[in-house]
């Protein structure tokens, strides 16, 4: 009987006749559960347990004080369902042959292959808890320990909020129903860190009402019948009002729905959630909060900096500084001014909030950490002081969200580094694809690879060259491999092929259907690019010299404005010190000849050219000739051979994907 599979059901027993043969600790056991299912429990055993008596006494079941017979199967009436219980197996053989005779089920508790009904481990959701009404049955295959096992990790799941336990249909209840908004802290951006109890409720939601920042994953494994809605604010852009995300939340509680409002961190923290609270509590709307890891915290600690250390400070303050240093000033008016100071949307206001700072006695050698996107592949740390933070934000492109650090906790870093564990955010990380011109000369191929692989030191996630022309791999044979990511020109001009042929890369490998790419902006023209013509300058050992004219050469493109932009965003202040700078390109641009003679009308007495190229290969073989017959000096290398460049590539991943999320 043990190889046959078992049939599994659910007996509905209230009212129906149960009998029990046997008093003792297995019946005492078994009788609870018969109890709660309603049924009407008959104990035959000469004698019997206190709780059976007690129970008897009560009402709640007849005890017949005598032996088995085998016609207690049959009278008063039928039982439904037998359990032999006895510490005898002669007598329970008996009980299961008048059971058999009668086609009465009949559970063995102490022979489950003579036992025409096993009773399975059980494992219900929780009274009160989203998967109240859950029930669960395991049999182990004759092995009782082994099904409670497995009973208990069921248990586990259904506690965890992991499991879709949510109703899909409505409880069958009389009355209207009330629903109930819970404000859900989501943390800083990984989906690890939501709490047990955030994810349950997420798990039980009807509707989801969510914001651009917060574990936007959990997202996606909501099951699609469930509602979500976006109320998400960008920086200086507010789509929906707090007020009216106050009155959607009570709409839908008073549809009888289950609503998250799922917040980025922590809800009480500068998320006005005391305010849904409040709203939902005027309006009679049950309301509860669950607390989230806030980003105040969490984003210094991913960046290696903990907001107190022994010997350092014992407090931090938290302040926004949504409208400059105001709130944060106030803050710190009584705290010591050893107290680390952590500011939350601070990039806007971070020069005038860097300046009050020092105004009210920070020095400002005060070590400054910015960090942005905690949490999320693109997370990224820059370390400066108080006195340089706004110029550094401004170079390096910092962006919103990014949690300010002002305070001496920030050198903590340099002894651990970022404390993200790097598999949970290569995990998450998207691919990137550097997309480049492709050219039959084998050096150039090398160049692209060596790029790839400075941008591999950067970015968590995988990182793959392919070519617009010449040779493989092509953008959508490198997509076959993938599942979606980022597509990244790796091109210095804005010309068709930006325009025009990575649009149209992008379409063939979302064509796959193995994932979609988000297209990244182009790389050019960023002050990165005259800061990685910089970095060749000096590794070469030119030293900026007023008398000294520089000119960028570019391999050229049809599209004469794609050149001339060029020209037009030459950042002085990247290079500063040097002599007349110029735009040149073989072809729809100055001439280098003529561009390399202008320089010297104006004053330049030698001419270096530095070649805006990707990589070596025939074409800048050919810029350096003419540059050479111009009476030019060429420094040597490519912008690709820099750390610039393989920046502004992973900025530009990041953009889109904070724009994005
Ligand atoms: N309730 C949230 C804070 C909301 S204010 C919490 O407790 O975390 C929004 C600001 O939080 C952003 O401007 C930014 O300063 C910060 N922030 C939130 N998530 C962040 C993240 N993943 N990385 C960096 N900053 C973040």
């Amino acid at each position: 009987m043990a190889d046959t599979p078992g049939y599994p059901a659910t007996l509905r027993l209230a009212g129906r006749r149960v009998v029990v043969v046997g008093g003792g600790a297995v019946a005492t056991r078994r009788i609870p559960a018969l109890l709660d299912a309603g049924a009407a429990v008959d104990v035959v055993a000469p004698d019997a347990s206190t709780e059976i008596r007690v129970a008897a006494a009560a009402g709640r079941l007849r005890w017949r004080q005598r032996r088995f017979q085998p016609r207690d199967v049959l009278e008063p009436e039928p039982a439904w369902l037998v359990h032999a219980a006895t510490d005898s197996p002669a007598v329970n053989a008996v009980v299961a042959t008048a059971c058999e005779e009668h086609r009465v089920w009949c559970v063995r508790a102490d022979d489950a292959d003579a036992s025409s009904v096993w009773t399975p481990a059980v494992a219900r959701g929780a009274d009160g808890t989203v998967a109240e009404g859950v029930t669960v049955a395991v049999t182990g295959g004759g092995d009782p320990r082994r099904a409670a096992a497995v009973r208990d990790a069921v248990l586990a799941g259904l506690d965890s909020g992991l499991l879709p336990v949510r109703r899909r249909r409505p409880r069958s209840e009389p009355g209207p129903k009330l629903g109930r908004v819970a404000l859900v802290g989501g943390g800083p951006g990984d989906p690890g860190l939501i709490t047990v109890r955030g994810r349950q409720l997420l798990a039980a939601a009807d509707v989801v009402v969510t914001d651009r920042l917060g574990p936007r994953d959990l997202l996606d494994a909501l099951s699609p019948d469930v509602e979500v809605v976006d109320v998400g604010k960008t920086p200086g852009h507010h789509p929906i009002p707090q007020t009216r995300i106050n009155e959607i939340l009570v709409e839908h509680a008073r549809l009888g729905r289950h609503v998250v409002r799922l917040k980025g961190g922590d809800p009480f923290v500068l998320g006005r959630g005391g305010e849904e609270a409040i709203h939902c509590a005027a309006n009679g709307i049950p309301v509860e909060v669950v607390p989230g890891v806030t980003s105040a915290v969490s984003v210094p600690a991913a960046a290696g900096i903990p907001v107190t250390h022994r010997g350092i400070t014992a407090s931090f303050v938290v302040a926004s500084a949504h409208d400059g240093a105001t709130a944060a000033l106030d803050a710190l008016r009584d705290a010591p001014v050893t107290s680390t100071v952590v500011l939350l949307m601070g990039v806007t206001a971070l020069a005038d909030t860097a300046r009050r700072l020092m105004e009210s006695g920070r020095p400002p050698t005060t070590p400054v950490a910015l960090v942005e996107s905690g949490w999320t592949p693109a997370q990224r740390t820059t370390v400066t002081t108080l006195a340089d933070a706004a110029e550094v934000a401004e170079r390096e492109g910092v962006r919103s969200p990014a949690v300010v650090v002002v305070g001496e906790v920030v050198r903590v870093r340099e002894q651990v580094g970022d404390l993200v564990s790097p598999t949970l955010l290569a995990a998450a990380a998207p691919s990137l694809v550097l997309l480049a011109h492709g050219s039959p000369d084998p050096r150039h191929a090398a160049g692209v690879e060596k790029v790839a692989e400075q941008v591999r030191r950067r970015w968590p996630g995988h990182v793959h060259a392919a070519y617009l022309d010449h040779h493989p791999p092509s953008a959508p044979e490198v997509a076959e491999r993938l599942d979606g990511g980022v597509l990244v020109p790796l091109l210095l001009t804005t010309a068709y092929h930006v325009k025009t042929d990575v649009p149209e890369a992008a379409a063939a490998m979302d064509a796959l259907g193995r994932g979609r790419y988000t297209v990244a902006g182009a790389l050019g023209p960023d002050p990165l690019l005259f800061a990685a013509a910089d970095e060749l300058l000096a590794r070469a050992g030119f030293v900026p010299d007023p008398h000294t004219g520089v000119v960028l050469f570019a391999g050229g493109s049809s599209d004469r404005d794609a050149i001339s932009v060029i020209g037009d965003a030459v950042d002085r202040q990247v290079l500063a010190g040097w002599g007349p700078w110029a735009v040149a390109a073989l072809a729809g641009g100055d001439d280098v000849e003529a561009v390399a003679d202008r320089l010297r009308a104006g004053g330049a007495r030698r001419v270096l050219v530095v070649t805006y190229m990707v990589a070596e290969g025939v074409l800048r073989d050919r810029m350096v000739t003419h540059a050479e017959k111009a009476g030019a000096e060429v420094v040597p290398g490519t912008l690709g051979e820099t750390d610039a460049l393989a920046d502004l590539l992973v900025r530009r991943a990041r953009e889109v994907l904070t724009a994005g999320g």
